[in-house]
């Protein structure tokens, strides 16, 4: 193994522009572990954190990477580890941070913490080779997964879940629009809508990404371009009735028309505006047509353990797995930010340390 290194963000900057440095790694206080990282996945989050968000300061200088898996190197002292988890062994990281002490936190919803977090945002984070994190926030590797699939899992695929299952409540024999079907977060929601005994219809930019949608188990895709053509399509697919739910992530360029394909009584959930955070809309479409319009972010940290809990009920053929686009060595972490702010990839990009 190389020497320990991190990628660092001093100051805000493009896609591409953390900076390698040598560290040395903490040891872990009481109730954290310090873990060997043998991969990492990036997400929107990564590029966010390293070009600044306006009016959200961050800590800076700070490593970004909210998703990873490794090797527990060290428990800090009185530690207690959760089930499946032990010193020296194989784990992935849930991402999110929260105090564990207030009336969110003590009720399951911490997401809902006053002082909420994502590691690599909130705090310094895994495209690095060692990561400090809480031993709460640690879970055992599912099946035979490689260290790879294991750090393309956790943030997209409890994202999705609270999405469908907690914010849009989505019953079966439901439809659902998943715009951005080739993204992460897209790839896990067609995966999880077939997996609750939904139908999703997934949007794409490419015949390319339709393919691996229908493989996928989308039960229609639509390869996106004039957005009237698509709402006709949606119209037509759904018995001119509408989608049941639409999974947004999009914003500005595809909110009006989640608006009009969505059907009577629909929702609308989002956890995302990567094409612009600013819309406007007829209100009239919202109260006469009598959609809901939930905002979520990440999700309960309790229920990675669900979607682990499924999983093991069938290693060997599971219901859902995250879709790798593209592995990278931690080393080209900056190459592999460029890729992914290109977006022309299906499904997860990782690194992994070699
Ligand atoms: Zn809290």
């Amino acid at each position: 193994m190389t020497a320990p290194f991190r990628f660092r963000i001093h100051q805000h900057g493009p896609a591409g522009s953390p900076a390698r440095e040598a560290f040395e790694p903490a040891d872990p206080k009481p109730g954290w572990v310090r873990l060997e990282l043998r991969a990492m996945a990036l997400n929107r989050l990564d590029l966010w954190t390293t070009e600044g968000l306006p009016g959200y300061p961050l800590p800076l200088p700070l490593t970004p990477g909210c998703d990873g898996a490794g090797v527990v190197e060290a428990v800090g002292g009185g530690t207690v580890l959760p089930p499946g988890v032990e010193a020296g062994g194989s784990v992935m990281i849930a991402p999110g941070l929260s105090c564990g002490a207030c009336p969110a936190c003590l009720r399951g919803d911490d997401m809902l913490c006053g002082s909420y977090g994502v590691l690599g945002h909130a705090s310094d984070g895994t495209a690095a080779t060692h990561v400090l994190v809480p031993a709460a926030n640690l879970l055992p590797i599912p099946g035979n997964w490689s260290f790879e699939q294991a750090a393309a899992f956790p943030l997209v695929f409890l994202t999705a879940w609270e999405m469908l299952v907690h914010k849009a409540a989505l019953r079966p024999g439901e439809t659902v629009l998943v715009w951005g079907g080739g993204s992460g977060v897209g790839s896990a929601a067609i995966q999880l809508v077939k997996a609750l005994g939904g139908f999703a219809i997934a949007v794409v930019g490419s015949e390319a990404k339709a393919i691996r949608c229908w493989e996928l188990g989308a039960e229609h895709v639509i390869v996106r371009g004039d957005m009237k053509a698509l709402a006709a399509k949606v119209r037509e697919l759904t018995g001119k009735r509408g989608v049941d739910v639409v999974f947004e992530h999009t914003g500005a360029a595809t909110w009006g028309t989640s608006l009009s394909v969505c059907a009577r009584g629909g929702r609308i959930v989002t956890c995302g505006a990567t094409t612009g955070r600013e819309t406007a809309f007829d209100l009239r479409t919202l109260f006469a047509k009598q959609i809901q319009i939930r905002g979520s972010y990440m999700g309960r940290r309790e229920h990675l353990w669900t979607l682990l809990a499924l999983l093991q009920r069938n290693p060997t053929n599971p219901p859902f797995r995250p879709v790798i686009e593209r592995v990278f060595d931690l080393l080209e972490y900056p190459e592999a930010q460029r890729h992914l702010e290109a977006g022309n990839g299906f499904g997860k990009v990782v690194c992994r340390v070699a």
